[in-house]
């Protein structure tokens, strides 16, 4: 999978995409990742980027030519089937169904805006996709995209073990229930007998039951959606 990214700000990208599971993953070349500088392809000696918003009002906003133009020489013809998104807090919220959407694809471009954003003929002429990475506003489109990135590249095939995958919050469709792990006590707290039981099947129920009242607790919207059986249901009751 590989990602090209469009900002004023590449230097915010060398932290937190080159640690841990991300960095073995580019390593590896599951994953690359592409920065490119907005300001490249801005034509004055000042290399500008922005300017005064038509109508008035504060701030700046982010001029459409050097956008379209780096996307459009960054991308070449794959412009035609790659996604492009554009980071925007009145854009559709992201989640994992849109992150297990975008990781069928091999190659996205995401655009990072600045300032009161980005002119909005570069969403028309791009045809880009809006998203948001939740209700609240950033400084600057970067961190959203890195959030992005960072979810996207999890779900590529070979990045994390499956099953990992499976069980965790959001992909069930449940939250995930509690994890322990040593020392058994901590400060007086112990850990549920059930899990040092070594009796798989009971555990797995348990699981199953503290993930439901945990999504029915923290998120009954999520619980109202997912798909529970009658099992699922014996649990809640429990
Ligand atoms: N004036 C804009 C508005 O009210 O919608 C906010 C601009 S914000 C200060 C600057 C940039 O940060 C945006 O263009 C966008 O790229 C990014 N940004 C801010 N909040 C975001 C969010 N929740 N999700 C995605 N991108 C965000």
């Amino acid at each position: 999978m590989r990602f090209d990214v469009f900002t004023i700000f590449p230097g915010i990208f060398a932290g937190p995409l080159n640690e841990s599971i991300l960095k073995r993953a580019q390593e590896q070349g599951l994953v690359s990742i592409h920065l490119h500088n907005i300001r490249d392809w801005a034509t004055d000696r000042h290399r500008s980027v922005d300017d005064e918003p038509y109508g008035g009002g504060p701030g700046m906003v982010m001029m459409a030519p050097p956008i379209v133009h780096a996307v459009e020489a960054i991308l070449g013809p794959e412009l035609e089937q790659t996604p492009v998104i554009l980071l925007t807090p009145s854009g559709e919220v992201f989640n994992q169904d849109i992150a297990r959407e975008l990781a069928q694809y091999p190659r996205l471009a995401l655009i990072c805006g600045r300032y009161e954003g980005i002119d909005d003929r570069v969403r028309v002429i791009l045809r880009a996709r809006e998203l948001s990475i939740g209700d609240y506003v950033l400084t600057g489109g970067e961190l959203a995209a890195a959030v992005i990135i960072d979810v996207v590249s999890r779900l590529v095939p070979g990045v994390i073990d499956p099953e990992s995958l499976a069980e965790e919050s959001h992909t069930s469709g449940l939250l995930e229930y509690p994890q322990y792990t040593r020392p058994p006590v901590f400060r007086g707290l112990g850990v549920p007998d059930i899990l040092l039981s070594g009796n798989h099947a009971r555990i797995a129920e348990w699981r199953r039951q503290q993930a439901l009242c945990r999504t029915r607790a923290r998120r009954p919207d999520l619980l109202a959606r997912a798909q529970l059986t009658e099992k699922d249901r014996r649990l809640l009751e429990g």
